[in-house]
């Protein structure tokens, strides 16, 4: 490991954020202090607890602080065996991985001044928003997507399609998202440390935001549920025929129910896809509205009237006009 930021991102998902003073140790010198400019590194409250090195048993004790002769602090444990043992102070400091202190230094790489708001602590923040494909977007940054606490940070970065979520670690399974994923960018390949600064691969991560908008498009379909896929399928064909029938089955139902919803209800239960009563209301006032249909309805029932009687007529003509039936 000899890249600083190469440091930060193995480190920036692990659930605790507290390294050891030998850990730290271990790294190279000017990784060290390249963290430590950044602000990536910092130096924690020292432990307050240690194991005793001299007994076998390791025994762990709370750490006592003395002033020593020369004015320098000190630190010991009680021992049964030697009275109090020293604890070199190294040995008891702490380092941390500043994951704010990563997060407001990606959003100025991002855009400069660029605001970062933390939405839950340690876990998610908003690193600014970007207009990209004319669409508005959230830039984020996310701890422990596949962590089992994630829901609440998966629900915050929402199924619109349209966040970028920086990762430290691989991009999460698609399934997590409960509608359209986010464009998920690796922090190990977009970001890099050049100069002495922190800069974001703006023009790759824009390559893959059109990738996963086109993913995205293909995806919207089967995003939807069954009875979703049903009720837009129902619609689709509904705005079709609706287009055909003209204002006729429309008002005659209105005629038939006496009221816009029952007339709605009846024509929906008929052709099988929903009809509004709004539908039903434009096409009646395209008649020239209530009481010019209840008119045309009236002078049509006396026609029917008229027409069933002359029916009748003849048919009772016809009866008397058979034949007589041979025994
Ligand atoms: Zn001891």
């Amino acid at each position: 490991m000899t890249d600083a930021l190469e440091i930060v991102w193995q480190l920036f998902d692990s659930p605790s954020l507290l390294l050891g003073h030998d850990e730290v140790t271990r790294w190279p010198p000017p990784a060290v202090a390249e963290l430590t400019r950044l602000g990536f590194l910092r130096e924690a409250v020292r432990v307050d607890h240690a194991a005793c090195p001299n007994c076998p048993d390791r025994h762990v004790e709370e750490v006592l602080c003395r002033s020593g002769p020369d004015g320098q602090s000190r630190f010991y444990i009680p021992c049964p065996e030697n009275l109090r043992v020293e604890i070199a102070a190294d040995n008891l400091r702490r380092w941390m991985i500043d994951v704010d202190a990563v997060a407001r230094r990606l959003a100025s790489a991002i855009a400069p001044g660029g605001r970062c708001t933390q939405r839950t602590a340690l876990r998610l923040w908003r690193l600014g928003g970007v207009a990209w494909q004319g669409v508005n977007r959230d830039v984020l940054l996310a701890r422990g997507l596949d962590w089992p606490d994630n829901g609440e940070i998966i629900r915050q970065i929402g199924g619109n399609g349209r966040s970028l979520v920086f990762v430290a670690g691989p991009a999460p399974p698609a399934h997590i998202w409960p509608e359209l994923p986010p464009t998920v960018v690796s922090l190990p390949s977009a970001v890099r440390l050049q100069a002495g600064a922190i800069t974001v691969a703006l023009a790759d991560i824009c390559a893959l935001v059109q990738d996963a908008d086109a993913a995205n498009q293909a995806r919207r379909p089967v995003a939807l549920s069954r009875k979703q896929q049903k009720r837009e399928f129902q619609k689709a064909a509904g705005d079709v025929l609706k287009s055909k029938l003209g204002d006729d089955p429309f008002v005659q139902a209105y005629d038939e129910h006496g009221s816009y919803r029952k007339a709605a209800a009846a024509l929906s239960k008929k052709f099988g896809f929903p009809v509004s009563k709004d539908k039903v209301r434009t096409a009646v006032k395209r008649r020239g509205g209530v009481a010019a249909v209840m008119r045309a309805a009236d002078s049509e029932s006396v026609r029917r009237t008229v027409a069933s009687q002359r029916r009748d007529r003849q048919r009772k003509f016809a009866s008397s006009t058979q034949p007589p039936q041979l025994e």
